[in-house]
């Protein structure tokens, strides 16, 4: 079993600041997905993946619930999805995930679960506990790759 890691963050600039941890040694191909109930912060920590990547208007990082797929190019692409409003397993299979999935750039996606049968096995998941109205326990599960290792190593280097 890989080791997982909670970090705790106490204000959503906590939780940005995981996120550029996270974005600056991502690489082409890999694979986050973020799970936690609505408001524990995983449009935030997304925010903060986009500005580890270079992309400079992070502002414009929103959910993308009505849109499903929003892409953004910083020192690699990064496409954020989020399947809070699928309702119909059968809508994947028009969006052509795969190509973005197996693809050269970074996926991150809100509410995985709606789409279970196609998430890459090697994956990093990020699970999003709303401890407090100000605290949020945010646990890094491993799955494949070398991810256990670049985890171990974003704790270890973490200044929040
Ligand atoms: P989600 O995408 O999971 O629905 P968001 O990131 O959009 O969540 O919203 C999180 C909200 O919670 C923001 O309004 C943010 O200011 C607030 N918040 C309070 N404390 C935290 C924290 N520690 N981490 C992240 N967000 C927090
Ligand atoms: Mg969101």
């Amino acid at each position: 079993m890989a080791k997982a890691i909670t970090i705790t963050c106490k204000n959503p600039g906590e939780t940005f600041n995981l996120g550029v941890s996270l974005g600056k040694i991502l690489v082409g191909g890999d694979v986050v997905t973020l799970q936690g109930e609505l408001g524990a912060g995983k449009t935030c920590f997304t925010k903060g993946i986009a500005h580890g990547l270079g992309i400079t208007n992070t502002n414009t990082v929103t959910s993308p619930s009505f849109t499903i797929i929003n892409e953004y190019q910083g020192r690699l692409p990064l496409f954020h999805m989020d399947f809070y409003r699928l309702e119909n397993e059968e809508v994947t299979s028009d969006l052509g995930l795969e190509e973005y999935l197996y693809g050269q750039g970074v996926t991150v996606i809100e509410w995985p679960e709606r789409l279970a049968g196609i998430i890459p096995a090697g994956r990093l998941e990020v699970c999003f506990i709303f401890a407090a109205e100000d605290r949020r326990e945010i646990v890094l599960i491993p799955h494949g790759k070398d991810w256990e290792e670049r985890i171990a190593k974003i704790a270890e280097n973490l200044v929040l």
